[in-house]
């Protein structure tokens, strides 16, 4: 029986394409192994969004191509694929295959033709969601793609040159999947998009649908019992979507919502043009709608042009809005965007330094959210055993990690878990009575 390895970086949307291959591959009968030296052929699934990821996935390859058997087929997928395109096989000759972020479902003509090599790197849009065969059975969370690529061009991000322009799937195509995943064991639906709150599908008839309307569509699904969506764009927060965090229950209170900077000036480089008071506005807005809700964001620090003063704006906004749960990055120079090509690009060293001090700020805050919970009891999702296999990890309607001492075999998906303790990273709970 033939063996496939797949390994994948980056974001949900990779995640959900690596469970799309993984599944597609199952039903063509082969096995996942986790060993490389064991597998017919190998995936790497993989991310563009920073240069340190994609130095990543080639410095992988190079072990790979020592490791693996001699004839095993090896090759990448996603966003690296489509910005390295053929010069992939130049840096690894070897390599048998070179699929972007929508052309993967290509990946069995590779078994089918194995001397051949296949580079397939097209903006295919939304082909593949069609292409693709439905998982025989659905991950508790199940991520659920409602749109690929993106229109907002950033001028730091490679994702409108490797997913394309942003294209909704028909509304009645996400539905369909909502139900799939219900039926097959998913109990928290994560819709999945890079500007996710953009989400805009017309039908036949003229009716337009939004993000809005495919919750409300999802929510009465009995064995769906959270839902969540990522990633948002401030200015496509609008108020019907807002008014779902005060009407619909299911609807966990967490936001992703990255403000990036907080500074107008680095605002205006980084092509987001929003002013900063009709962010803090939003998020009054929702904080109305749902008092409970947390917000987590993006930060990049060490912008080209970035100040001491523009960056002392970033650290303020990040605690006048205490985000939890946020990811912050140095400035990373991407091909195929505007800013890196920008004067003025900051020293390593001064981006490490700013990197430290927000990641403190950000740190405390997060601690301090943390320890607030301490006492509470909170309606939290099972993820399985952790790895000692003594304890259950659970993940918060805040998406916190919750640790609670349990050797259950089949734990409730859902349970309600009394907070005992809190750090920096994570929570400490036990079953409620
Ligand atoms: S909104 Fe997000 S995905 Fe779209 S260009 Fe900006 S950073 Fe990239």
């Amino acid at each position: 029986m033939k063996k496939f390895f797949i390994k994948t970086f980056g974001c949900q949307m990779n995640v959900y394409d690596g469970q799309r291959i993984a599944s597609m591959l199952s039903q063509r009968g082969l096995v996942e192994t986790h060993e490389v030296s064991d597998a017919d052929i190998i995936i790497l699934n993989t991310c563009a969004v920073r240069a340190k990821a994609t130095d990543k996935v080639f410095s992988a390859l190079g072990r790979i191509r020592r490791a693996k058997k001699p004839d095993a087929l090896f090759g990448i997928v996603g966003c690296v694929a489509r910005e390295a395109g053929a010069h992939a096989f130049k840096r690894i000759p070897e390599l048998n295959f070179v699929l972007g972020p929508q052309s993967y479902h290509k990946l069995p003509e590779i078994l089918e033709n194995p001397d051949a090599r296949l580079l397939n790197i097209d903006l295919g849009g939304l082909e593949k969601f069609d292409e693709l065969p439905q998982m025989s059975q659905s991950p508790t969370v199940a991520y659920i793609p409602v749109q690929e690529g993106c229109n907002h061009c950033c001028t730091y991000c490679i994702v409108p040159y490797t997913r394309g322009r942003e294209v909704s799937r028909p509304f009645e195509d996400v539905i369909r999947d909502c139900k799939h995943a219900a039926d097959t064991g998913a109990i928290e639906i994560c819709f999945l998009g890079q500007n996710v709150n953009g989400y805009k599908y017309t039908d036949s008839d003229g009716k337009t649908y939004r993000l809005s309307d495919l919750i409300r569509a999802t929510a009465p699904l009995p064995e769906i019992r959270r839902i969540r969506f990522t990633s948002s764009y401030p200015t496509e927060m609008t108020d019907d979507l807002i008014d779902m965090f005060r009407t619909e229950a299911k609807l966990l209170p967490f936001l992703n919502m990255p403000i990036q900077s907080g500074s107008p000036n680095v605002l205006t480089r980084m092509n987001r043009p929003y002013e900063l008071n009709l962010y803090i506005d939003i998020v009054d807005k929702l904080r109305a709608a749902r008092p409970d809700i947390q917000i987590s964001s993006d930060f990049i620090v060490g912008f080209p042009g970035e100040t001491d003063q523009d960056f002392a704006m970033t650290q303020e906004i990040a605690r006048k809005i205490k985000y939890i749960n946020s990811y912050s990055f140095k400035y990373s120079p991407r091909p195929h965007t505007a800013a890196s090509l920008m004067p003025d690009q900051i020293p390593e060293n001064i981006k490490a330094a700013r990197l430290a001090l927000l990641d403190d700020a950000l740190n405390d805050i997060q601690r301090t959210f943390n320890e607030s919970c301490v006492g509470r009891t909170l309606e939290c999702l099972c993820e399985g055993p952790d790895k000692t296999g003594r304890h259950l990890v659970y993940r918060t309607p805040y998406m916190q990690q919750c640790i609670v001492a349990s050797t259950d075999a089949a734990p409730a998906p859902i349970a309600a878990i009394k907070i005992t303790a809190a750090n920096k990273a994570s929570l400490r709970g036990e079953l409620a009575d």
